[in-house]
């Protein structure tokens, strides 16, 4: 299939898990990750309609942020990354999808020379390969980062395991957006904690349908 094709598959299921949960058609913004996809193959997706990008790897962000500079893009960087490459992209990037240290927090205050949108990355499910801090660490970690008035803490990124069931899946979601919900209401300076990056090909349907607002689509636009 074309990515044009492609797409009216993803967002027709979107359009369906939008409408179970009872959710604006508007609320979910799909970030398109490239980093499977050359130059010519994310063009195509940018003439299917897709203009939020995302990149897990700075090298290869970097590349794509040159190459497409004539386009109006919004770009997510969504990967863990070593504090010393921070300055390489900081300030090239609109949303940071990775926040898994107070030390990488550190650096992008240090580096960045407007305020970043970043999403606490949360390690739920407990996976050891997982980057991402666990629930039990945010009453220690969120003070921390209140001063920090280079990151806007927007939200809360997830990733769930991917032989998890349909069931954990729902449950590792709706967890996590109990947990933002509760940092939301915390009102903490620099900390709007309004959005959920969560869902990827093989699970947005059901991150949908627990209150994603961000949706991080590779896969399924390029096979
Ligand atoms: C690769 C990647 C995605 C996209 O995964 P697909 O399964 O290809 O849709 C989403 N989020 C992160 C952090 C990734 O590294």
């Amino acid at each position: 299939m074309t990515i044009k094709e492609n797409k009216d598959v993803i967002f027709e299921e979107l359009h369906k898990s939008l409408e179970a949960a009872g959710r604006n058609e508007n609320s979910v913004t799909v970030i398109g990750v490239t980093k499977y996809a050359d130059i010519d193959a994310t063009k195509e997706l940018i003439e299917a309609g897709i203009f939020h990008l995302g990149e897990n790897r700075v090298d290869k962000f970097l590349a794509k942020y040159h190459a497409l500079q004539d386009k109006e893009l919004t770009w997510h960087f969504i990967g863990s990354v070593q504090r010393r490459k921070v300055k390489d992209f900081i300030n090239q990037i609109d949303y940071f999808h990775a926040l898994d240290s107070i030390n990488l927090a550190k650096e992008i205050q240090k580096r960045a020379e407007k305020p970043i949108k970043c999403f606490l990355q949360l390690n739920v499910s407990g996976e050891e390969s997982k980057h991402g801090f666990s629930p039990d660490e945010l009453d220690d970690i969120i003070p921390q980062l209140e001063d920090l008035d280079k990151l806007q803490l927007v939200g809360l990124m997830t990733m769930a395991p991917l032989d998890a069931n349909p069931e954990t899946l729902h449950n590792i979601f709706k967890e996590t957006n109990h947990i933002r919900q509760e940092l939301q209401s915390q009102n903490r300076k620099n900390m709007p904690f309004t959005e959920l990056s969560m869902g990827m090909s093989n699970d947005y349907p059901i991150a949908v349908q627990n209150g994603a607002t961000f949706v991080r689509i590779g896969t399924s636009f390029f096979k």
